[in-house]
């Protein structure tokens, strides 16, 4: 029996296991992650909003509840405090494949960004997805005027929960505490900025659409931020040319007396944020035009936009564990088709799936073929892996250096105590938001 050793159990993780356990009848698979529950930012990233998507839930737990996959949650892998080394993991098992995603966020690298009331979108999403390492920052204290950075899904995502009201929010899973301070908070406008013109915004069509139908809310436009980049190409592609069309489409509209506002704004670099009363006040602009290369160049014109919030959603980075190469400028792990590459060389017996393989981009569906490339060269070094003894059951292992696994009757137990605490509250399910909690619950079967 081939043993395998998955670390994640994000989309990548399980869509690993699940091509390992349905190409070789030979094959056990341990899927391990160092929080007590599964599914990666299918929990922790996709707005609790997006129902639809959060059911992929549903096709996950069938791959984990398979007769030769095991989930062991509250396993770290890394080295550092709690950490099971690489090293010994690799000893386990005949083969790793590490799925840890790529959830650092990238910085801005402008003065300012320090400031209290400055946090990365990664920050906000893990606080109202209720991930046990977030702490409730105080993000919309005293918060009138929001500015998100960044003209991708996540930007939009966090845009959408900045103005949602309590009926919306309210049948989520949320944490009940994220809840009650969306739905107090005194904010009246959020600012969505783009350093670059509105066809080369990252969001989706589907994701923009959205923000025009939110109740109370009206979304600004300005016609003046349209243009295209003289090095557009004459028919854009579908997205581009859809986003456009919407966007003009608000941009043409009269405005109304909505409660919120969201306004859309391009050609705009951050450069500054600027302080007030040792908070974030405003963020400082240069206006940008673009270079007809496809970039944009500065103008030497600035405009300061007032905001007691500022979230960064600039993109991601992988900050995979101690004890594997990183590549720094791309945010992944070396390797070829899924191989890790250790100083040049194919290490044996070490894979890798999803965003840590090939960087933060791409839908919850993208990580399946990645994931099945990664089994065909571990499925193709099979024999070569067998070679080497390796223990029956890892987990005695695991118990001896200070880890206890929660196994998957953990996680259920999860899930029935996030089914209770909604039925207290009123509510549908409601996530457990912190390790205490969580850790209770998984420990009470
Ligand atoms: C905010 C946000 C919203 C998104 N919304 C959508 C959406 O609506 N639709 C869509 O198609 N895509 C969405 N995506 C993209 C989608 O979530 C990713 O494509 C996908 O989650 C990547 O899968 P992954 O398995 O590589 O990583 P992840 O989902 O990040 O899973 C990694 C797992 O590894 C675990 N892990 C990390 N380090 C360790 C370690 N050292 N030891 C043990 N375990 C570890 C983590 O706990 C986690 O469970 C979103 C992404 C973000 C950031």
């Amino acid at each position: 029996m081939l043993r395998v050793a998955v670390v994640g159990s994000g989309p990548s993780g399980c869509y690993t296991a699940q091509t390992l356990v349905q190409q070789d009848p030979e094959v056990s698979v341990d899927v391990l992650d160092r929080l007590p529950c599964p599914y990666g930012l299918v929990r922790y990233g996709v707005a609790p909003d997006h129902e639809k998507i959060k059911s992929l839930q549903g096709s996950l737990r069938t791959v984990l509840e398979h007769e030769r996959v095991r989930f062991l949650g509250g396993v770290l892998v890394g080295g550092g405090p709690g950490g099971l080394p690489v090293e010994r993991l690799r000893e386990l098992y005949h083969a790793v494949v590490y799925c840890v995603g790529a959830a650092a966020d990238r910085r801005l690298g402008i003065p300012g960004e320090e400031l209290p009331g400055s946090w990365s979108a990664t920050d906000f999403v893990a606080w109202y997805s209720a991930h046990p390492d977030a702490a409730d920052a105080g993000f919309l204290r005293g918060v009138r005027s929001a500015v998100v950075i960044g003209v991708g899904n996540v930007a939009v995502d966090v845009t959408r929960m900045l103005v949602r009201g309590a009926p919306e929010l309210r049948p989520t899973d949320m944490p009940q505490a994220a809840l009650d301070t969306l739905t107090a908070s005194g904010i009246t406008e959020v600012h969505m900025v783009g350093r670059r013109g509105p066809s080369q915004a990252r969001f989706t069509t589907k994701e923009l659409r959205e923000l025009g139908a939110l109740p109370g809310t009206e979304v600004r436009v300005d016609p003046a931020d349209l243009a295209l980049d003289p090095a557009d190409p004459a028919a854009l592609p579908a997205v581009p040319r859809r986003n456009l069309e919407v966007l003009r489409g608000w941009a043409a509209r009269p405005s109304a007396d909505a409660a919120r506002r969201i306004a859309l704004r391009f050609f705009l670099r951050p450069v500054e944020l600027l302080a007030d009363a040792g908070r974030v006040g405003a963020v400082r602009f240069e206006r940008t035009a673009p270079d007809g290369r496809g970039g944009v160049t500065g103008t030497g014109r600035f405009v300061d936009v007032p905001a007691q919030l500022v979230l960064r959603s600039v993109g991601y980075r992988g900050a995979p564990p101690d004890g594997l190469p990183f590549d720094a400028p791309s945010g992944t792990v070396p390797n070829a088709a899924g191989r890790v590459v250790r100083e040049g060389d194919l290490s044996p017996g070490e894979y890798v799936a999803g965003w840590i393989k090939r960087g933060p981009t791409g839908v919850i569906g993208t990580n399946r073929p990645c994931a099945k490339e990664t089994v065909t060269s571990l499925l193709a070094d099979a024999p070569e892996l067998l070679r080497r003894p390796v223990p029956e059951d890892p987990v005695p292992a695991l118990r001896a250096a200070g880890i206890e696994p929660v196994p998957w009757a953990g996680w259920l137990a999860i899930e029935r105590a996030e089914a209770d605490l909604g039925a207290r509250l009123g509510r549908g399910v409601v996530k457990l938001a912190d390790w205490d909690a969580l850790l209770t619950a998984a420990r009470s079967t």
